[in-house]
């Protein structure tokens, strides 16, 4: 089994499939113009399908689809047929934001998708047009409609939660969750990227997240879905449904981290937080052969260090963090 330098095995692989959004959400992505990748530059969903065929052969047993917006990119669907086909992968699911969703639901269930995560910071539509800049609460609540409608599940909604913006979201989304039979999921505000101008106070920490659902609708704690998922889960007593936290900034979960993700231009990153990607669309595209690329991706595993989130919170609890001292790949081009 292919390990890291810290015995941690690859299982997911998210793949950016485009550095582009609809969306200009302020905690991702808030400005205007970015230095957009050239289009000739951005992987083929060939070279896209190669790379993912060699990482499950070293273990990854779950792709996730991401960006940028994923449903920006032209013909998805046609990705999502090519991956789905892929022999031992047991899980392939995508993030959006919802917006086109309602649109390409139905091509995207005959590809093969089954699952989809949806992100949703709030239900009032004045302050979803503030969050996300250009975003229309109505197109994302009728794709999540269309995508449970289509028979996809689990149906999971994402919000990241920015104190003093969306933290009075929290029980309106729970109460929308639990109507439709969603299972909602709260991220903490990380500061990903480098122009969302992150600092602690912006952050509502899982502790608090989870005090405030339970004081109105009890919780148990089931834990991580098989010891390493990112999300904290819990289940609510009165059993209708459940919730999850994200806790990268307060409970970091490196120790478990099982994550290798591919940009939108080709670039191999081992962490979010990562300051350089491994460029393996130039082996690829110089006509490297399968086992040139197989001792590429290995080598750039089995040297894996990271641990920034660990890192990040020694570095909060002594006063010492800064998080601009350390400039990171854009979240919209290695995909969150
Ligand atoms: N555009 C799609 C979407 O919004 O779902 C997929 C890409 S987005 C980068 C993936 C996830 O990252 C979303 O659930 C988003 O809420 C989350 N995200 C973005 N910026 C974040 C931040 N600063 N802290 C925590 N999560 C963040
Ligand atoms: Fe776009 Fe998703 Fe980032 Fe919002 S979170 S700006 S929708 S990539
Ligand atoms: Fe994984 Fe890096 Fe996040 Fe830690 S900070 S959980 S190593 S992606």
């Amino acid at each position: 089994m292919l390990v890291d330098a810290y015995k941690r095995p690859v299982k997911d692989l998210r793949i950016s499939v485009t550095d582009r959004c609809n969306f200009r959400c302020s905690y991702c992505m808030p400005l205007d113009e970015y230095e957009w990748i050239d289009k000739k530059e951005i992987l083929t969903f060939e070279e896209i399908t190669r790379l993912a065929k060699l990482a499950i052969e070293f273990g990854v047993e779950k792709i996730r689809l991401t960006g940028g917006e994923p449903l920006v990119r032209q013909d998805l669907p046609l990705l999502v047929e090519k991956l789905s086909a892929l022999k031992g992968l047991k899980d392939l699911c995508l993030t959006t934001n919802g917006a086109l969703l309602s649109e390409r639901i139905q091509a995207l269930k005959q590809s093969g998708l089954r699952r989809v995560n949806i992100s949703i910071d709030t239900l009032d539509a004045e302050k979803f047009k503030r969050m996300t800049k250009r975003g229309d609460l109505n197109k994302v609540l009728e794709g999540i409609f269309a995508a449970k409608r289509a028979g996809l599940a689990p149906i999971k909604l994402n919000a990241v939660v920015d104190r003093g913006v969306n933290d009075d979201d929290i029980i309106p989304l729970v109460e929308f969750s639990r109507e439709h039979g969603f299972a909602m999921r709260f991220i903490e505000y990380m500061d990903v990227g480098n122009s969302n101008n992150w600092t602690s106070a912006k952050l509502v920490p899982k502790k608090e997240i989870i005090e405030n659902i339970h004081a109105r609708y009890p919780l148990r704690e089931i834990g991580r879905d098989q010891g390493s998922a990112p999300s904290v889960d819990y289940e609510f007593v009165d059993g209708r449904g459940d919730i999850g936290v994200i806790a990268s900034v307060t409970e970091p979960f490196c120790g478990s981290c099982t994550r290798l993700r591919l940009t939108a231009d080709g670039k191999i990153v081992t962490c979010l937080f990562s300051q350089l990607g491994h460029d393996v669309k130039g082996l690829m595209r110089g006509g490297a052969t399968d086992d040139e690329v197989r001792t590429f991706l290995s080598s750039i595993w089995r040297k894996r260090t990271d641990r920034y989130s660990d890192e990040r919170l020694t570095a909060l609890n002594s006063a010492t963090y800064d998080p601009k001292s350390h400039r990171k790949i854009e979240m919209i081009s290695l995909g969150g």
